[in-house]
């Protein structure tokens, strides 16, 4: 840190992504990216034409991706905002949704980045720790009297709150806001979102990056009542009006348009994933129940750390976390069918 950056910064934490080395050819199941390219339309879309029109910014409004969206989910334009990747409505949400007097919770063991965006703005956090199962206990967040965040499926266990669960949380905390982010709900979860008309107090958060295979765009939406969602435009027109490029709203609209690609996708996912689970616990692993593209695991012999630099010594990258509880465990995301048996093999040859 240089002497010039403020002194208010000197505790922050910085989130860290999962690594991305170059020095050779892994396969890549640490970030939970999508291992299949984009839509043959969202390929095509996105052109030398398109790139020719760079020099011109893109619409601030959004308005061809918004009513996408919102015919896709059942909603209108007004209840839909977009953003440079989910984490950006994250971090909106942490600035517009809590300050000195509106504290915020989550769970314990849950996505890396909410303590941050509390760390970075200061706001009052309170981590709830998960059960001994590693489930969210929804009573926990009963009458919170503050923000709540919650990933639904939860990262990185991959586990799943029903939308009766959730519907407990909104009833009982009417004056707060109730974001859930649900980064993968496509693989199996049932969404919430049927719930924002009900609810002006509920903030869904979604993202184009894991099962509609566009990580590398940064897109991420968010449904909710058209309140909240002014009060994030109002938030997004303080900071950067332009939050989405050109290309990444043209690749947004066809991805919309090729649902069907997208959803046979996640039906892969969805069997790989199975595959690998039964493949891990005929091998003595112990695993969370995951609704996400990614497993949980823990070896009842090789601890979590180990395990995970002997599978990069054989060139498969899975994501470990040093946090003391889930220290034994790695998150594995689900690739191609034929990229897991790689991994179960390897499994076998340390094992
Ligand atoms: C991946 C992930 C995000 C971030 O998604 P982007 O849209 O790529 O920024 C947000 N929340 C959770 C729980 C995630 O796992």
């Amino acid at each position: 840190m240089s002497k010039y950056m403020s002194s208010r910064f000197d505790n922050l934490e910085a989130y860290t992504p999962g690594e991305q080395p170059r020095d050779m050819q892994y396969i890549k199941l640490n970030t939970n990216e999508s291992p299949y390219p984009p839509s043959p339309e969202v390929l095509e879309a996105v052109n030398r034409e398109e790139v020719s029109k760079l020099n011109l910014y893109p619409d601030p409004t959004a308005k061809g991706l918004k009513n996408k969206l919102a015919d896709r989910y059942g909603v209108e334009a007004k209840n839909i905002f977009v953003s440079n990747g989910s984490d950006d409505i994250l971090n909106f949400a942490f600035m517009a949704f809590c300050d000195d007097t509106t504290g915020v919770t989550y769970p314990e063991i849950s996505y890396g980045f909410y303590p941050v965006y509390a760390d970075l703005y200061r706001i009052d956090a309170r981590a709830v720790a998960l059960k001994e199962d590693f489930s969210i206990d929804p009573k926990d967040y009963h009458n919170a009297g503050r923000t709540v965040v919650i990933a639904n499926p939860n990262a990185p266990t991959g586990m799943l709150l029903s939308v009766e669960d959730i519907k407990g949380i909104l009833d009982t905390n009417r004056n707060n806001v109730v974001l859930i982010d649900e980064a993968y709900i496509d693989f199996g979860g049932k969404s919430c979102v049927e719930l924002v008309n009900e609810y002006d107090n509920l903030l869904v958060v979604r993202t184009f990056s894991k099962s509609r295979c566009l990580a590398g765009a940064r897109l991420g939406f968010a449904i909710a009542n058209e309140g909240l969602i002014a009060d994030l435009e109002k938030i997004k027109y303080s900071t950067n009006p332009y939050n989405i490029n050109r290309l990444s709203l043209i690749a947004g609209e066809r991805a919309i348009d090729s649902d069907d690609y997208y959803f046979d996708h996640c039906k892969d996912i969805i069997e790989a994933r199975e595959y690998t689970v039964t493949e891990l616990k005929k091998r003595g692993f112990t695993l969370t129940d995951s609704y996400a593209n990614f497993v949980f695991a823990k070896h009842e012999r090789v601890g979590g750390e180990e395990l995970y630099l002997e599978l990069k010594k054989r060139g498969v990258l899975v994501r470990h976390f040093s946090k003391e509880i889930i220290k034994d465990y790695n998150r594995i995301t689900i690739g191609t069918k034929e990229q897991m048996a790689a991994l179960i093999s390897a499994i076998d040859s340390i094992l």
